[in-house]
């Protein structure tokens, strides 16, 4: 047997049924077992925006370079990413930046908030492990000049609770044991409806509402930290613009679908994000958020077809393949409208940033 499922048979045996996040959280980060502390999981159990293209990373470097020069080019900045996966993302910013503005990266002071010693390996090889420094929490990020934040298919990946509407309340969806299998189960008793966002109590019996505390959290402390210091930070993830019922907790494993329950620390785990808790999230920490675009849509503004040109015209022999790399950064049955880009910046005498001004 997977020797994680057997440590969550055992604490469950121990300890009683584990709410869905306890359960992520062990799936993720069991120091020994945790889906990402060992391995490298990009392009074997799922790919990302980065991975299918350089032309993302070299949009997003100048949604950056723009900010920076509406803010008067700041001398240094907090130049962050949450989740850096292999690190692609942060290089193909930081050259397309280069190329055009080479002030912006002697200003950037670059910080990788990642948890996993696996990838943070592959991160410093991708980087040169002078540049750029590791921190594991937002909150150990220097305060010393204006936050630039990018996070790209991170919070998708921070653990959910799942609640479940009865005949007569909510009950919480949690993880047991079940013979030698682990099972959903949900708790005899009910939670108080003040946890469901007052917006879908009235849902019908049987709905899945899904809660994401920590992203929440997250989203308020980044949103205060630009409107106490100024900056702009660029979220760009999977979900829905309001907040809605539906089970979305999935894993991949070998890019397919898979299981949740079947090989913990073995499968990739996510749930879409709720944007609407992010912009209630962003008020609440005194930041701004405008509304909330599609990946196409963003991706567009910031001159993909232009870009995607450009380098067809350079590497002609590459024409079918960066046409379907664009394809599946912006087509409506890809990544295009799935996909959401979400900002947050200081609002009022602020320019918008790029992409979100219209
Ligand atoms: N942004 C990258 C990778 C996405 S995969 C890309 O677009 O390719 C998710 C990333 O988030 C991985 O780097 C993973 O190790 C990291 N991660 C997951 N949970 C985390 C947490 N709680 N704190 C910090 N990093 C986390």
């Amino acid at each position: 047997m997977n020797a994680l499922k057997r440590k969550l048979l055992d604490l469950i045996e121990a300890q009683g049924p584990l709410t869905v996040v306890q359960y992520m959280a062990i799936a993720f980060g069991d120091p020994e077992h945790g889906y990402y502390m060992r391995r490298d999981p990009l392009g074997r159990d799922f790919i990302t925006a980065p991975e299918v293209s350089q032309i993302f990373g070299e949009l997003i470097g100048l949604f950056f370079v723009q900010v920076w020069e509406d803010r008067r080019r700041p001398g240094k900045f907090q130049f962050v990413e949450l989740g850096p996966g292999r690190g692609t993302l942060m290089a193909d910013m930081m050259r397309a930046a280069g190329k055009l503005r080479p002030q912006f990266v002697d200003a950037a002071r670059i910080t990788l908030v990642e948890t996993s010693p696996a990838l943070r390996e592959i991160q410093a090889k991708t980087l040169g492990s002078s540049t750029v420094n590791w921190v594991s929490r937002f909150d150990d990020i220097a305060a010393d000049g204006p936050l630039f934040l990018i996070a790209n298919e991170f919070f998708d990946a921070l653990p959910i609770h799942q609640f479940v509407k009865g005949e007569r309340g909510w009950h919480e969806r949690m993880v047991t044991s079940d013979g030698d299998n682990l099972r959903f189960a949900l708790t005899p008793d009910h939670v108080p409806p003040s946890v469901i966002p007052a917006s879908v109590r009235e849902v019908a019996p049987g709905s899945v509402i899904e809660v994401n505390p920590g992203a929440t959290e997250l989203v308020r402390r980044i949103a205060g930290r630009i409107a106490e210091t100024g900056g702009v930070a660029l979220i760009i993830d999977y979900g829905h613009t309001t907040t809605a019922a539906g089970d979305t907790l999935q894993a991949m494993k070998d890019n397919a679908f898979a299981d949740p329950l079947a090989e913990p620390g073995a499968a990739d785990l996510t749930a879409h994000v709720d944007f609407q808790a992010f912009a209630k999230a962003t008020a609440e920490g005194e930041g701004y958020a405008p509304p909330i675009t599609v990946q196409a849509k963003f991706l567009e503004a910031l001159g993909i077809h232009a870009r995607a040109a450009r380098l067809k015209r350079d590497n002609p022999e590459r024409t079918s393949e960066i046409d379907s790399a664009v394809d599946r950064l912006i087509g409506p049955h890809q990544m295009g409208t799935l996909f959401k880009a979400f900002t947050i910046f200081e609002g009022r005498d602020q320019m918008t940033p790029p992409g979100f001004d219209d």
